[in-house]
């Protein structure tokens, strides 16, 4: 990945700030953008990039992350788009309508205007170039008691195929990285929520009987934007620990 430049949603914690160490370490420069200030700038620093502070669900800061790209490195070449709410809790009766537009807004929506920015640069500079949609194995496979969740990642799916077929014959190639159950400040608050142990999830939710780490989804983020991918699009790619294979 050496002097491609790539932009992660969300890389302040969890699988974004992993997956912003891992795009530095294959060589490439890094946009950070994210809401945390704190958390995006420090993971800036370490990867040796640069932040923007964004909010994926306002048009104009998901296009600034973009002309910041540009201008602080030329181009853009590949995007993770992994900024996400954690899920809902409440089923479909008891849902909560703000809740549930705050989430989608993020969720969902965020990718949409990501999507809507860096395939319009990417196709400025003339096509070529790798996105990576987080969605989730609940982008497959429903769970109830989290509506809001559940349907967002589903539409991830959607906009990720959206997307691949729009943008095929420009040589732009867009996937999903779906994972499970993953070892993150998201899932320890999703935990805590619901007084379950690590031990306990990962006896539920992964036959290989542990969460996965945020240093996994990463390589498998980086391995879809790179040169080993070439014919890989409109996937959705499941690391979840065999969760899905039940
Ligand atoms: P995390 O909560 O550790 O990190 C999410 C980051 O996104 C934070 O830095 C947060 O500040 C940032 N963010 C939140 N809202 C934002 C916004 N509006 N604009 C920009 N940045 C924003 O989460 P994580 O567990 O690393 O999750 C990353 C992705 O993986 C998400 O898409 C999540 O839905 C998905 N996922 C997580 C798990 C899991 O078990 N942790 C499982 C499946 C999918």
């Amino acid at each position: 990945m050496d002097g491609r430049v790539a932009l992660v949603t969300g890389g302040g914690s969890g699988m974004g700030r992993a997956t912003v160490l891992a795009f530095a370490r294959s060589g490439a420069h890094v946009v950070v953008a994210d809401v945390d200030i704190e958390a995006g700038r420090g993971a800036a620093a370490e990867a040796g990039g640069c932040f923007v502070e964004a909010d994926v669900s306002r048009p104009e800061d998901a296009e600034r992350m973009v002309t910041t790209a540009v201008e602080r490195f030329g181009r853009l070449d590949c995007a993770v788009n992994n900024a996400a709410l954690t899920p809902d809790r409440a089923g479909i009766v008891d849902a909560d309508l703000a809740e549930w537009h705050r989430l989608l807004a993020i969720n969902l929506t965020g990718v949409l205007l990501c999507l809507k920015y860096e395939l319009a640069q990417l196709r400025r500079q003339g096509g070529g170039g790798a996105i990576v949609n987080v969605g989730s194995v609940r982008s497959l496979r429903a769970k109830a008691g989290s509506p809001a969740y559940t349907a967002a990642k589903h539409g991830v799916l959607g906009l990720t195929r959206t997307a691949a077929l729009e943008h095929a014959s420009e040589g732009i190639r867009v996937n999903a990285v779906c994972p499970g159950a993953i070892d993150t400040p998201m899932a320890r608050e999703a935990r805590a929520a619901r007084g379950e142990s690590e031990a306990a999830m990962a006896a539920r939710l992964s036959p290989l009987g542990r969460l996965g780490t945020a240093e996994e989804i990463a390589e498998a983020n980086v391995w879809l934007c790179s040169p080993a991918c070439e014919l890989i699009t409109g996937q959705a790619i499941v690391a979840d620990g065999g969760y899905l294979a039940q």
